[in-house]
């Protein structure tokens, strides 16, 4: 290619999906691969969602609605915010893309805790921002180290809660008592993408803070616990000036019509969500006692994966795991050269995953 491109661009680690179970079957001449890497529903996606589809594929000769009117109104009867605090974005993913063409430029700095979502530095370096990752302590946020990084050009702080990898989380009152001392000018932004999972006293969602912290947004998605993450349509809480400036800096119709009418028929899907959650608080606890009996380290999850380490190279362990036709997500990338990130499944899943890790273990 004779197109110079810029070295800011040129220098990023590209964002590494899960493998596409079709491709792993083909490449290894397998069936049946489980696929247990991307943190997708067992379940599938919402059958209200899949009913509402059915419905409109007459439509789909139609423009979506740019800001997702009915979405955004389902969003703030559900969350109890008015419209004009809600974003939506084609994932959530995109919305911290939004948030840093919004507030980032060359010589502005974004924030954020090193070996959380893989997706912040590279959000955040597309812009050429100046990035500072920030070390963990116990794989969880340093909230205080997070602080003292903070200076009067960071712009875009960016904190997953639970953590992505690693499955901890932060309560509310740390998030509280951070909000309390970080700069008005920059944004914290709330990454809940697995709030709904967490089933502890001291976790809330940061939403309940917001009418306080102006320079706060609370990210939501419906890729998890709705089992849509194939559609793209996630959701962003702010202070309506925040939300205004990121709407000129989004495309016109970022997400797109079918997303919008899926999400809003499974945003009243209560009992699918509730199923979910409890399979997985069950799964959770089923696997982490699995690898603990195998003595595997893991660390402690609220969310709807596990986070292993084992005793060798993690990309070495997942392939042979994909030998054994179950696919799950080395963390090298992320700077966890012996970690490995699971999903939960159904219990029939989650046995197999546990007897092929028996089996590379030579258990
Ligand atoms: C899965 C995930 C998301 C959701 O991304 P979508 O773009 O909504 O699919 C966001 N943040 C974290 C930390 C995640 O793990």
């Amino acid at each position: 290619m004779k197109i110079p491109v810029p070295d800011y661009i040129e220098s990023i680690r590209p964002y590494m999906p899960g493998k596409p179970v079709q491709e792993v079957e083909r490449e290894l001449g397998i069936k049946n691969a489980l696929k247990l890497a991307s943190n997708e529903s067992p379940l599938g996606p919402s059958p209200r969602a899949m009913e509402a589809v059915r419905e409109y594929v007459d439509q789909l000769h139609v423009y979506p609605e740019g800001g997702g009117y009915y979405l955004c109104q389902a969003l703030s009867r559900k969350y109890g915010v008015p419209a004009k605090n809600i974003i939506l974005g084609n994932g959530s993913m995109e919305i911290i893309e939004i948030a840093s063409r919004t507030f980032l430029s060359p010589d502005t700095r974004s924030v954020f805790s090193a070996g959380s979502f893989a997706l912040y530095p590279i959000t955040c370096r597309i812009v050429n921002a100046k990035v500072t990752a920030v070390p963990m302590v116990e794989r969880n946020h340093d909230l205080d180290a997070l602080l003292r990084a903070i200076d009067d050009k960071t712009r875009l702080v960016l904190i997953d809660n639970p953590i992505n990898p690693t499955g901890r989380y932060v309560p509310l009152r740390e998030v509280e008592a951070f909000m309390e001392k970080v700069p008005e000018t920059a944004l914290v932004v709330l990454d809940e993408a697995y709030k709904e999972f967490v089933r502890k006293e001291d976790y809330g969602s940061a939403l309940s803070l917001m009418d306080r912290f102006p320079n706060l947004m609370v990210l939501g998605t419906f890729s998890k616990a709705y089992g849509l993450a194939g559609l793209r349509i996630g959701y962003g809480f702010g202070h309506p000036d925040v939300i205004g400036i990121m709407h000129k800096a989004r495309s016109p119709f970022n997400t797109n019509a079918v997303a919008q009418i899926a999400a809003t028929a499974a945003l009243d899907d209560d009992a699918f969500v509730k199923r979910y959650v409890e399979l997985n608080e069950k799964e959770v606890a089923f696997l982490n006692e699995g690898c603990r009996k195998m003595g595997l380290e893991v660390t402690p999850s609220v969310a709807n994966f596990i986070f292993m380490d084992v005793p060798m190279d993690g990309v070495e362990f997942f392939q042979k795991l994909m030998r054994e036709g179950v696919i799950v997500r080395p963390m090298k990338g992320n700077g966890y050269p012996n970690s490995l990130r699971v999903n939960t499944h159904f219990r029939e899943g989650d046995e197999r995953f546990l007897a092929a890790t028996a089996k590379v273990l030579g258990r």
